[in-house]
């Protein structure tokens, strides 16, 4: 279940040492700062901040290491906390009396609907019955020669129980419930990317303007950096080959300011079966983990949307997916099956 620490998206690392100064221009005073957080939202997060002190930074960090960590908490479909109503405390509660969630579960929750109305209901929060199965089976039989797929009717049985509609929301009173005894809310697709954001978001509101956060695959560019000369230019970031035995990272590093780069992968979280890889996107239609690429990587605006983006396109056709970035303004790379590359259109003006 844990993902590899190496997430989607490999941070380039050409800056400078933590305590180099830069020397003059708009970057003033500005040094380069990271932190790295672990054990949230089963990845590894990395924050870099040019910041005026160390001292400014290390207050900043704390505030983003808070924040994740409540995101973290809320969002977490596999664990209960103390004195918090989570995704796990929804789960359990399911068929039960409407439960009193905070308003940024309430929210994420709310665009977990918008996106599956936006997906055509390929990206489903309520598949949680049918990719809950898969998990259970990878779990079991990751790097095992005797594995197995989940039986079609098991697979049928609890798709039964995946009506986005049976997730009811009421947002004056602040409450949520899985009508269906036997639903289950699976955020995996969405939960990062739309933390990532808010969090970043925060960060700005707390006074980190020049800030770039990846959450595993999920990459926040907020403003950008600083050379040298002290001359703003944007962040650098670039793309995890879906190989990972290449040293090659796959595109030249893409410029990133006030902008989200997200990666969705088989390479992730998947397992073997008679020499085939079973990812861990699942097709709603099919049941099964589509195998029409290895990588799917969007840049967006809005790292929610992009994380939704990424999974959406990961199960539609590559035409399909084509239409659908176009026409909300984002930008695609497919990897697909023998390593070849497909952009939409504006995407190699990032390079
Ligand atoms: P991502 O890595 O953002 O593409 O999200 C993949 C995760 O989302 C999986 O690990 C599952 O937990 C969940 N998931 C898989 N298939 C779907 C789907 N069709 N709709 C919603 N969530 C999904
Ligand atoms: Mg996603």
């Amino acid at each position: 279940m844990k993902k590899p620490l190496r997430g989607g998206i490999l941070l380039i690392l050409s800056f400078f040492s933590i305590l180099t100064l830069v020397a003059c221009g708009a970057g003033d005073q500005q040094k380069r700062y990271s932190r790295d957080f672990f054990e949230l939202f089963d990845t590894v997060s990395r924050v870099i901040v040019y910041a005026e002190s160390e001292e400014v930074f290390e207050d900043q960090a704390d505030f983003i290491g808070e924040r994740l960590t409540y995101y973290h908490e809320l969002y977490n479909a596999f664990e209960a906390y103390e004195g918090v109503h989570n995704v796990y405390s929804l789960n359990q509660n399911a068929g039960g009396q409407p439960l009193e969630v905070d308003e940024a579960l309430m929210d994420l929750l709310e665009f977990g609907k918008e996106v599956y109305y936006d997906t055509e209901g390929r990206v489903n929060i309520a598949l949680g019955p049918v990719t809950f199965i898969w998990n259970d089976y990878r779990t079991r039989f990751q790097g095992r020669e005797d594995s197995e797929l989940p039986p079609m009717d098991l697979l049928q049985e609890a798709a039964r129980h995946t009506d986005i509609e049976s997730l009811v929301l009421d947002r004056e009173r602040g409450t949520a419930l899985l009508t269906d005894p036997e639903a289950r809310l699976d955020v995996g697709a969405i939960a990062k990317g739309y933390a990532a954001q808010r969090v970043a978001d925060e960060a700005r509101a707390y006074g980190a303007q020049h800030l770039l956060m990846s959450l595993g695959g999920n990459v926040v560019a907020l403003g950008g950096k600083f050379d040298e000369k002290g001359q703003e230019e944007p962040w650098q970031v670039g793309v995890q080959n879906p190989d990972l035995d290449s040293e090659e990272v796959l595109t030249p590093s893409l410029k990133l300011r006030d902008l989200s780069l997200v990666s969705s992968g088989d390479y992730e979280r998947f397992y073997g079966h008679e020499g085939e890889i079973y990812a861990h996107i699942i097709d709603p239609d099919t049941l099964m983990p589509p195998r029409q690429f290895k990588d799917v990587t969007i840049l967006a605006e809005d790292s929610g949307w992009a994380d939704a983006y990424s999974t959406a396109l990961f199960i539609m056709s590559l035409e399909e997916g084509r239409a659908f970035i176009e026409a909300r303004g984002a930008e695609a790379l497919w990897v697909l099956m023998d390593g070849s590359l497909e952009y939409s259109k504006a995407f190699r003006s990032y390079e």
